[in-house]
């Protein structure tokens, strides 16, 4: 029997299966308002004299059961500020996964350190214990475990492995509000862990960011790396720099709107985690696709749904399949950041500073170097995901997986 065209994939000019536009939830709302105004009525929005960095860092670190929480102005801040506080200097190596935001990896440039790049798990798309350890060497000071789209980087078997060599593990939670493996919150099992608040994360504060940890020698020189130095502590027997920090201060304005964005982030998380998990649920066993796998023990938070083509069913590439999709009013895009981290003009170049000489020139950077993460940007799409999503959102979507995944895999699906 002929299929109506109705049934047709919209890219051979089906009606597309999605019917409306996806439903947004409104990133920001009175609760910001009226915390913004309060900062403003303060007269200063200095962290130091203000009221609301220090309550946003108080709520934040009891959020996350952790000791100490220090604000940062961005996600790349904290990492740097994690960085600077466990003390790595030029020469040493810190691994790190290729894929990745520049944030998580910049830092460790300035800090005159080698990036050293693990390779990813295909379906988990984060890097593993077993490919960090393979990353390891005499030089490796520090570990930043990035929990891709929220699903955590085996940050349990890293912090063992960490203590066993004395390296720091930092986590990378940028993309990873409200994860969590086996119960523990991701930030807490590292030794640091490392948030951003810009705006396309899942809390925002136009730009900002949280490094939260329960070591109190950390947490000092977390507050030092951020405040170019100085000591502001009533007790600080040396007032002046010792070693080199920046100023990554957090304003109160942002202070402010981030305490009214902490305390939406619960409702935010559970109807992420609701839509995906019944996305994968609902669009599991299609030919031609390969659906994220959450981490053993984990609560992933969904910053975007990242999947794969499996290229063995699947007669198009990622872009014929994102096409086809896009057809369909879903809003995909391949190939996530494009190619690895290490294959970027600044590390295939070796381009960081204009002259003179940096560590990490003696490393070879370079297509060939994580086979398994370059083969995922090859094959994979995003999803962007937002809390607002409704079930017809789902159900349109659904319908536009299943259509787009039949005509992939028919044996020639241009005809
Ligand atoms: C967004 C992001 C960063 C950087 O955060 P900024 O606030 O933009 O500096 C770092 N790492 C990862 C994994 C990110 O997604």
């Amino acid at each position: 029997m002929k299929s109506p065209a109705k049934d047709q994939p919209a890219i051979n000019g089906g009606t597309p299966a999605k019917t409306i536009p996806y439903t947004k939830q409104p990133k920001f709302g009175p609760e910001e308002l009226a915390q913004v105004q309060e900062a403003l009525d303060q007269g200063t929005l200095f962290y130091f004299f203000g009221k609301k960095v220090t309550a946003l860092e108080t709520a934040f670190a009891e959020k996350h059961w952790a000791k100490h929480a220090i604000a940062t102005s961005s996600g790349t801040a904290s990492i740097h500020a994690a960085l600077i506080a466990a003390g790595i200097s030029p020469g040493d190596e810190v691994i790190v996964s290729p894929i990745t935001d520049m944030g998580s990896i910049g830092p460790i440039l300035w800090q005159g350190a080698v990036p050293v790049f693990a390779d990813v798990h295909p379906t988990r798309h984060t890097t593993t214990v077993e490919t960090v350890q393979a990353a390891i060497t005499p030089r490796t000071r520090a570990i930043i475990a990035v929990h891709l789209w929220g699903n955590p980087a085996d940050p349990e078997q890293l912090r063992a492995l960490a203590d066993e060599r004395n390296i720091t593990l930092i986590e990378d939670c940028a993309q990873a509000y409200g994860c969590r493996q086996n119960g523990r919150w991701a930030g807490t099992i590292g030794h640091m862990g490392a948030f951003s608040l810009n705006d396309f994360k899942h809390i925002s504060a136009g730009d900002g960011g949280m490094v939260i940890t329960d070591d109190d020698d950390l947490a000092v020189r977390l507050r030092l790396a951020t405040d170019k130095g100085y000591s502001r502590a009533k007790d600080a027997a040396e007032r002046n720099p010792v070693f080199l920090c920046n100023n990554y201060r957090m304003t109160e304005l942002q202070g402010a709107v981030g305490l009214a964005q902490l305390e939406k982030m619960d409702s935010i998380i559970a109807r992420r985690q609701r839509w995906c998990d019944e996305l994968s649920r609902r669009i599991a066993g299609l030919p031609g696709l390969i659906l994220p796998e959450p981490a053993p023990g984990a609560e992933v938070s969904w910053w975007f749904y990242m999947f794969r083509i499996d290229p063995e069913v699947s007669q198009v590439d990622a872009d014929q399949f994102a096409a086809a999709l896009q057809a369909e009013q879903v809003p995909v895009a391949a190939h996530y950041i494009g190619r690895c981290v290490y294959e970027y003009p600044i590390f295939l170049n070796h381009s960081a500073f204009a002259r003179g000489s940096h560590p990490y020139e003696a490393a070879q950077y370079g297509k060939g170097l994580c086979p398994a993460a370059e083969d995922l940007l090859q094959h994979c799409l995003i999803l962007p995901i937002n809390e607002g999503y409704t079930q017809q959102d789902l159900e349109e979507t659904v319908k536009a997986f299943e259509r787009v995944s039949a005509w992939a895999c028919q044996k020639s699906p241009q005809a």
